[in-house]
């Protein structure tokens, strides 16, 4: 249940329904948003308290719904749809593509990396600067410096960038250089950053965790938005499964199930699903048929030299090819 109070309301009316909602020991958590208070009820509500909230004067609506995420849940919105620096509308019924680099590598990498990315027609730049490695001793990004690199070949391109963040001691930074924080899928349930990021103006790419229920990423979700930021994308990247010819499995389900279940923008990764340069283009299609709303691409000007993730980089030649097939996949579809 989440309870909409009246919009601007005064401190003293708020504190009264707070004393008022305690004393019906009505347990709440409440979200900030524009100038409007989102309370988010904690446990069961019954009929009677239900009336007594509902005819309260400080009280606009209140939503119901049976799902454990109650803000990410298609019964507190239809849609969510936002917009990057450059214009690009997420969300919306235009394919939003994004594609770089897995890691930026030095200047010139990503500055032909971006002009190429824009060529093909994406509209989004992305490229690590810190980076999750399951080693100590693989190459950990370029961090600050990095950031840099990506967010000038960015802006010489038009393309909005978007980079990892993997600790909260970072997010100061990495807010000044990117218009979409990612959060990769080792800290999916990472939860005190993803509190964090709900307390950001950017939006945020949460990534599915690799063992994660579609429920635990909606859950995951739920953190931030409940910090009052709206702009959240989820993204399926795969999942580990017995099979070991790919790196992980493209759970392609994913895509319908949490379209129906939430209004939140879902974006497919079929790089890392796949973890194979060649099945990246086919499963990108595949993703556009199920209704994704853009995709997360690895590609690299000299993929086989890709300092990090170069089994799955794709070139640049076809990341043109890919985006035209899928852009023939969307209208297709329905969609652009
Ligand atoms: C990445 O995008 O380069 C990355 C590390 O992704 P994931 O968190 O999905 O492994
Ligand atoms: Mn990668």
């Amino acid at each position: 249940m989440i309870i909409i109070t009246k919009p601007k309301l005064e401190l003293s009316v708020q504190n009264k329904f707070r004393t008022f909602l305690a004393d019906k020991k009505i347990d709440v958590v409440s979200v900030e948003r524009k100038e409007q208070i989102h309370l988010v009820v904690v446990g069961r509500f019954g009929e009677l308290a239900k009336r007594d909230v509902e005819t309260h004067p400080a009280v606009e609506k209140i939503i119901e719904t049976d799902r454990p995420y109650k803000l990410a849940s298609k019964a507190f919105r239809q849609v969510t749809k936002f917009k990057l620096p450059n214009g690009t509308l997420i969300g919306n019924k235009k394919i939003v593509f994004m594609a770089g680099p897995c890691s930026v590598e030095n200047r010139s990498q990503i500055e032909e990396i971006a002009k190429q990315v824009k060529d093909a027609g994406c509209q989004v730049l992305r490229g690590g600067a810190y980076k999750p490695r399951t080693g100590p001793y693989d190459f950990q990004g370029l961090g600050k410096i990095g950031l840099k690199f990506l967010r000038d070949a960015g802006d010489t391109y038009n393309l909005s960038v978007i980079t990892e963040v993997l600790d909260i001691r970072d997010i100061e930074l990495i807010e000044k250089y990117t218009d979409i924080f990612q959060i990769g899928t080792r800290n999916m349930q990472n939860y005190p950053l993803l509190r964090e990021l709900g307390k950001s103006k950017k939006p945020v790419l949460l990534k599915r965790g690799m063992w994660a229920t579609y429920k635990e990423l909606l859950l995951a979700a739920e953190y931030i938005l409940l910090g009052g930021n709206d702009n959240v994308m989820l993204c399926e990247r795969g999942i580990r499964t017995h099979v070991a010819e790919t790196r992980f499995t493209l759970d392609l389900n994913a895509v319908p199930y949490l379209k129906h279940e939430t209004h939140l923008p879902v974006i497919v990764d079929p790089s890392h699903g796949t973890g194979r340069a060649n099945l990246v283009r086919v499963m990108s299609r595949a993703a556009i048929a199920a209704g994704a709303d853009g995709l997360l691409l690895e590609a690299h000007i000299d993929p086989r030299r890709s300092i990090s993730d170069s089994d799955q980089a794709i070139s640049l030649q076809e990341l043109k090819k890919l985006v035209g097939e899928a852009k023939r996949i969307a209208k297709a579809v329905d969609r652009m």
